[in-house]
């Protein structure tokens, strides 16, 4: 199959049922489900919006196996040139949803690819993982399959491993193996987007390298339909109303779910790492997977920074504050970082090297910044904002006030703005209020603040890893001269 469309897309989430739980009930239907219902129509519009180019290049490729058309986001780039198309490609999907879906499926389609262009990493221990994964990024590939992940365990207790919680299960992992795979038991959180096809339940980072932690330690995917597999999730910040009203919140809430595992057997042909703690917890870096998700990332940050620099000037321009000074310097702060975001996405494709297992990999430094950097800048657009739209952002009546003809004289009157007319002020506004204080304009931050990891244990993986050394030197010569 190559490249799907939308309606196949929806098709696959009825064809495989599973067990998604919201509000204490049981979801009978992931694709109407009120809770599910637009954000899997967003998802499926992605896949729409790749099959309709499917006849060129800007967003699909030749398969080397099928000769199929499929998703470019599934690409082993050879060349700066296939990451930056690769990086245009990952961009029309962040422009539909302003970079609001983080889930959107080139995110962990680059992980896979990464995966599975190292699979002798994962198959030093035993050759078959090599297999697997190889097969693995193939079957995704060749059927254009949506993927969730899950790498965290529970947030119990931080300050023990998940071997010395109070229940040896409470974090996932490996009870018993079979001839017929491993079995899994225990909870991982957090899982985005459970109206996903199949989960990557992959290395969780930092676990410490003794015995105990053996069990905790494997990478598999499995369809979310599979036995045992339960999604528990949070309440939705879909308010389920009107596009008007709810500008984001009603197209792009993409769901979070803590995962549990209830003896769910993971098939051998599944399993890609098993029982080597050292292995898992270098395997995201080792892989050059992080690379190619972080040039996913700094590619949907820009498009996010210029979504918020668009809303900010329009809010600028139709309240007339343009003329304030510090307002053109928020304005100027939003234009630095898009600015930023761009330059390390392009720093990363100009430095980029062929790594070991014969792929180009954008260059991990300007990527590190963008990733450490943005979760700190993001809340910041959010503050600028709500600076500039002030009461204006609570001034905001819903479409059922302005289609009463009592309400309508008053609100034409009184919500116009300088240069825009009530209902377009109202509806600019709205958007504004959801990208900067509705449920899901919070949630974003709360995203952008630790999607890609904890920023305190990135920071210290940077200390660790950025080479100082030149530059220690050259200040050590300064003070000598
Ligand atoms: C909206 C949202 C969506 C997400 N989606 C996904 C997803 O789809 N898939 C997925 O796998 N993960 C997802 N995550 C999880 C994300 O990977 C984690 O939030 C992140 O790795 C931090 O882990 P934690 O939340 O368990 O925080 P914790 O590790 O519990 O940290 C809590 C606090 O304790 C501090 N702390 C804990 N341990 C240490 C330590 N050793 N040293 C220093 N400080 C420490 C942290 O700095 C932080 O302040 C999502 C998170 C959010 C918020």
């Amino acid at each position: 199959m190559a490249a799907r469309t939308g309606e196949q897309f929806l098709q696959g989430l009825l064809a495989q049922p599973r067990e998604v739980w919201i509000g204490g009930e049981r979801v009978r239907d992931i694709v109407d489900h009120p809770a599910f219902r637009n954000v899997t129509r967003s998802v499926a519009a992605l896949y729409d919006l790749q099959h309709g180019r499917a006849g060129g290049d800007e967003m699909t490729y030749l398969s080397p196996t099928s000769g199929d058309r499929v998703g470019l986001s599934f690409l082993m780039p050879q060349s700066r040139e296939d990451l930056a198309r690769v990086r245009r490609m990952m961009k029309t999907w962040a422009d539909f949803s302003g970079g609001m879906m983080g889930r959107s499926p080139d995110y962990l389609n680059r992980a896979l690819m990464a995966y599975a262009a190292a699979a002798d990493y994962c198959g030093e221990d035993d050759p078959r993982f090599a297999q697997h994964i190889r097969a693995y990024y193939e079957h995704v590939r060749e059927h254009d399959l949506c993927l969730t992940h899950t790498l965290i365990n529970p947030q119990a207790n931080r300050a023990a491993g998940p071997s010395v919680q109070p229940d040896p299960h409470l974090a996932a992992g490996v009870v018993r193996e079979s001839d017929a795979g491993i079995v899994i038991r225990g909870a991982r959180m957090l899982a985005t987007l459970p109206v996903a096809d199949e989960i990557m339940v992959f290395p969780s980072t930092l676990l410490r390298g003794t015995d105990e932690d053996r069990p905790y330690a494997f990478a598999f995917a499995i369809p979310c339909g599979t036995r045992g597999l339960k999604f528990l999730c949070r309440e939705t910040f879909d308010p389920l109303g009107s596009t008007f009203d709810y500008p984001l919140s009603s197209r792009f809430e993409e769901m979070d779910a803590v995962v549990v595992f209830d003896d769910v057997l993971v098939p051998w042909e599944r399993v890609f790492l098993l029982g080597d703690v050292e292995r898992c917890n270098k395997a995201f870096a080792a892989t050059g997977a992080v690379g190619h998700m972080a040039h996913q990332v700094v590619t949907k940050n820009i498009a996010k920074a210029e979504f918020i620099l668009g809303v900010a000037s329009l809010m600028v321009e139709a309240i007339a504050i343009e003329q304030f000074q510090h307002v053109q310097g928020k304005i100027a702060e939003i234009i630095y970082i898009v600015e930023s975001m761009k330059a390390f996405a392009r720093a990363s494709e100009a430095d980029a090297a062929v790594s070991r297992w014969g792929v180009m990999t954008p260059s991990w430094p300007p990527l590190d910044a963008a990733r450490n950097l943005f979760p700190a800048m993001y809340p910041k657009m959010i503050e600028i904002v709500q600076l500039l739209g002030a009461s204006g952002l609570m001034g905001r009546p819903v479409k059922a006030d302005l289609d009463s003809g009592e309400l309508r004289p008053l609100i034409e009157q009184y919500y116009q703005a300088a240069r825009l007319p009530a209902g377009e002020r109202i509806r600019l506004f709205r958007l504004a209020w959801d990208v900067a204080l509705s449920s899901f304009g919070s949630r974003q931050v709360l995203y952008e603040r630790f999607f890609f990891g904890d920023p305190v244990r990135m920071q210290m993986a940077t200390f660790a890893s950025y080479d100082r050394q030149p530059v220690m030197d050259r200040v050590r010569g300064f003070l000598a001269r």
